[in-house]
């Protein structure tokens, strides 16, 4: 099977006309405390029309193909049924974007009470950066938390030669495992023969690898990874993420792609409908949010407990939208967006 034999629209979903979409669609700008990407504000099309909130946030980089795949993925678990969960909650992990080693104290407080952070992952290979800085990052983070389980996280941005020397230099850190070191599924499947070659049985992690690739089951089946990243979005929603997962038959991570809290609440109703979920969610990314649009209720429920999320059927403060709407230009960019993306998934029969 690859990917492709999996239909982008769930069966289930109702999808709406796009104009009664457009008509439900509010643009929002949501500053950030640190720099994502290169941007300080998070933008995302929330939809209210369906039968609960849905988020349409692809990074602006991306183009239609790619991106009417994250539409594929609001209108399913916006318009479609309520996913059934097997745990109320899920565990979350902190991150630690790729800052000084110096400035991480003050960040790990913003996580809240350091004892209950029971995961933390590091992002390391950011350009410009050299290993040494990572390696400092990722002691600094292992000394501050000694009972935390630490990962990093490179977003494909070492070579196979510059991940070996990293991995080998910490592999006294017993890290949980290390995400995407090197971009591909044929690098990553090459620096994981040659770490076990030396004798370091660091759990290697495929995200982008399963989210770009055109065929995201391939790292299964050429053992690039010993576990898979998982983002509802970009696999275009839960029914397909749920069906990936199955057939890559590898531990699944889900994870956010710095979603605002509607995006978040549908990344943790899938966490929460997996049979098994060993590995706790990247999804709480909220903390770097200087703000959301959820109600103080949806907020307060979804973050009741510390470390973990409770998916919950949400609701949106409009005066929040209002607060953070984005600039006439930037809301105009976005419902192009939609249209295109929207006639793509048309396009391909998918509606
Ligand atoms: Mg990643």
């Amino acid at each position: 099977m690859t990917v492709n034999d999996l239909p982008l629209k769930d069966p289930d979903a109702v999808w709406p006309s796009l104009e009664e979409l457009l008509a439900e669609t509010h643009v929002v700008s949501i500053p950030l405390n640190t720099k994502f990407r290169g941007v300080r504000h998070r933008e995302a099309a929330i939809f209210l029309g369906g039968n609960r909130p849905s988020e349409f946030s692809p990074f602006l980089e991306y183009h239609v193909p790619e991106a009417a795949t994250w539409l594929a993925a609001a209108l399913n678990y916006g318009y479609g049924p309520a996913v059934e969960q097997t745990r109320p909650t899920v565990p979350v992990n902190a991150t630690v974007p790729a800052i000084q080693p110096e400035e991480i104290p003050e960040l790990i407080t913003r996580y809240g009470n350091p004892d209950q952070l029971h995961t933390v992952k590091v992002k390391v290979a950011e350009r410009g950066e050299n290993l040494a800085t990572d390696i400092a990052r990722v002691r600094t983070v292992r000394d501050l938390l000694p009972h935390a389980k630490v990962r990093i996280d490179a977003n494909e941005g070492y070579s196979v030669a510059a991940a070996l020397e990293l991995l080998t230099e910490i592999a006294n850190v017993e890290l949980e495992y290390a995400e995407q070191p090197v971009a591909g599924i044929e690098d990553l499947a090459r620096l994981r023969e040659q770490l076990r070659a030396r004798g370091i049985d660091t759990l290697i992690a495929a995200d982008e690898a399963v989210r770009k690739s055109a065929d995201p089951l391939r790292v299964a089946q050429l053992g690039a990874a010993d576990l898979i990243v998982v983002k509802a979005q970009p696999l275009g929603g839960i029914r397909r993420a749920r069906a990936i997962i199955t057939e890559a038959g590898l531990p699944a991570v889900i994870s956010s792609a710095l979603d605002t809290g509607v995006g978040i609440n549908m990344g943790a109703a899938l966490a929460a409908s997996l049979p098994e979920l060993p590995f706790a969610c990247g999804l709480a990314t909220g903390a770097l949010y200087v703000d959301d649009i959820l109600t103080t209720a949806s907020a307060e429920s979804l973050y009741a407990v510390p470390g973990r999320l409770a998916p919950t059927e949400i609701a949106v403060d409009p005066e929040k939208l209002r607060q953070y709407a984005a600039a006439p230009e930037r809301e105009q960019f976005w419902r192009e967006r939609i249209r295109a993306c929207f006639s793509q998934l048309l396009a391909t029969g998918e509606n």
